[in-house]
């Protein structure tokens, strides 16, 4: 029989993060470039607890948000949408992170799935707020991000933040409540299909926060300089909100300015440590080093994921800028993290070369992180480092449904959720993915990994971006079609690339042909988006087609 112990049962609360961040760090400060003119605003976390509980009093009193209740942010990563991860999920309400980047219609669609009875929002998207806000029938107030000298953006009835939370008292006791109880809601970008809702714990955000502050994950503790430039709409900024305050690390948010020269400013200005993003951000930021002859030597390490980790970004921030690049995978369905990539003793004594063929993987299992890889029939494969199949994920911050009922198809009946991504395992828990499913290339019963056909590609001084997408074949079913977005001032040389991947990459992975796009679409997260891609060249046709 189970002998019950003694142990609390304290359920764990998001509000109890900032609590401990206002007690224990309080002179620690937040830092953020503003998104409605630029400046820069430091509070410290002592502040921030006083303004959120202030926040907290006017989202219960004059908003009249209650528990359960959707309250969305269209927002940049600033002091104030920090304070409203805490005060809305603070008072047992939901905090709805919408994608600017999105079709005005999705974000009508999404604030109307999700019932959204407040919206607040930057000075910047005003004009996304002046464009959807009749259509958006559940929402009650609309609340600009900033106070009144800005509001002449807006033509729809709002209040401003300043204006909402200044007259009101900082004295408000948190909740404590069921942990399982929704704190968050973040819609996939949709680059799969429809969007669909994850609905985050407090019990998960606070788990993952905790996860991830371990050594080899994120690890930055109150030393630490972090600045997430993945934004706070992105997944959680990776849960770098909850993870900051919780060790005292100090808080970098970058606002709306976004480019290589802004953020280099911040690096420099306020010893930025630690960072974290998507590629096409560290690509950016590397343009302006590059050209403007500058270094970023507070940096230590570089967290980046969304998509694969290119080779020649590896080597370029390594090499040149002693910066550690530490390959994170995750998606929204998981908080994100999932996996992230540090190297073992063992392996830090190999060569660079081996080395760098490790860091390209996208990392070990975090604790927490339950993971399978299938075959076609749902057999498990062995984690030999080389038998791909479909990743399946299982733990306390991955979703086990959508919000309302979308996308039941993801779960598994024995309780995993299928992640649509293709990869391999290896003996030390080193995850490789080789794919998403649906953009792996098939060709002749073989399959070739996209993502090594693109990294491979990268690495050819000509190309700023490449994607390879399968293209039907009379022969061989698929083969890959390389687009590529040519570095600025390069030669559109498409037979160059060709040869260069004929020395890096198997005989039959090279793409049959190559064609030059002038800007690659991106999607809401910053991804390349091959959805798109395909329908640009769905009519498209292989010049040579060898029968
Ligand atoms: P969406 O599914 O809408 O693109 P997510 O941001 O949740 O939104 O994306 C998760 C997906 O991004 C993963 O399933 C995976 O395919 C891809 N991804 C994330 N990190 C990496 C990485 N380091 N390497 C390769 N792919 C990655």
């Amino acid at each position: 029989m189970t002998l019950r112990a003694h142990m609390m049962d304290c359920p764990l609360m998001i509000s109890d993060i900032l609590v401990h961040a206002a007690k224990c760090h309080g002179d620690q400060e937040i830092v953020s470039r503003l998104p409605e003119d630029g400046t820069i605003h430091r509070e410290t976390y002592a502040q921030a607890h006083e303004r959120t509980k202030q926040l907290a009093n006017a989202l219960t009193k004059k908003l009249k948000i209650k528990e359960g209740d959707r309250v969305a942010t269209i927002a940049w990563n600033s002091h104030r949408h920090f304070e409203l991860y805490y005060g809305i999920s603070g008072v047992g309400a939901v905090v709805h992170t919408v994608n600017p980047r999105l079709d005005p219609k999705q974000i009508i669609w999404m604030l109307d799935h999700a019932q959204a009875k407040a919206v607040f929002f930057d000075k910047t998207f005003a004009p996304i707020v002046n464009a959807i806000a009749k259509a958006c029938k559940s929402v009650k107030n609309w609340v600009l991000m900033t106070d009144k000298t800005h509001s002449d953006a807006v033509d729809v009835k709002h209040k401003t933040y300043e204006e909402l939370i200044g007259d009101q008292s900082a004295d408000y006791d948190w909740p404590v409540f069921d942990e399982y109880a929704a704190a968050g809601l973040c819609y996939t970008s949709g680059t799969t299909g429809d969007p669909k809702g994850v609905l985050y714990s407090h019990r998960s955000n606070v788990l993952h926060a905790m996860a991830t502050s371990a050594s080899d994950v994120v690890g930055v503790g109150a030393r630490g300089v972090i600045m997430p430039v993945v934004p706070m709409f992105h997944v959680n900024a990776w849960g770098v909100p909850y993870a900051a305050p919780m060790n005292g690390s100090k808080l970098i948010m970058p606002g709306a300015q976004l480019d290589g020269a802004s953020l280099h400013e911040l690096i420099e200005s306020e010893e930025v440590s630690y960072v974290a993003g998507v590629p096409t951000v560290w690509l950016g930021l590397l343009n302006y080093l590059e050209t403007e002859g500058k270094r970023i030597d507070s940096v230590q390490r570089v967290l980046i994921g969304g998509s694969a980790l290119p080779e020649s970004l590896l080597r370029a921030y390594e090499d040149k800028y002693g910066v550690v690049m530490q390959q994170g995978w995750g998606m929204t369905e998981m908080s994100p993290l999932g996996t992230v990539n540090v190297l073992l003793p063992k392996q830090e004594k190999l060569d660079r070369e081996e080395q760098i063929k490790i860091k390209l993987k996208q990392g070990r299992l975090v604790f927490g992180v339950g993971m399978r890889v299938v075959d076609d029939e749902g057999k498990e494969l062995p984690w030999d480092g080389k038998s791909s199949g479909h990743v399946q994920v299982r733990g306390p911050w991955i979703a086990s449904a959508y919000y309302r009922g979308a996308g039941a198809e993801s779960f598994t009946e024995d309780g995993w959720f299928q992640t649509g991504d293709v990869a391999h395992l290896d003996g030390n828990g080193f995850m490789t993915i080789t794919d998403r499913s649906k953009d792996v290339i098939k060709t002749g019963g073989e399959w070739i990994s996209s993502i090594d056909l693109e990294n491979a590609a990268m690495g050819h001084p000509g190309v700023a971006m490449a994607a390879a997408v399968g293209m039907p074949h009379p022969k061989w079913q698929e083969r890959p079609l390389l687009v590529v977005q040519a570095k600025e001032g390069a030669e559109k040389d498409a037979e160059s690339i060709l040869e260069y991947l004929r020395g890096e990459v198997p005989k039959w992975w090279v793409p049959d042909a190559v064609e030059f796009i002038d800007e690659m679409p991106i999607g809401a997260t910053g991804k390349i988006l091959k959805t798109k891609l395909r329908e640009i060249y769905k009519d498209y046709e292989f010049p040579s087609v060898e029968a």
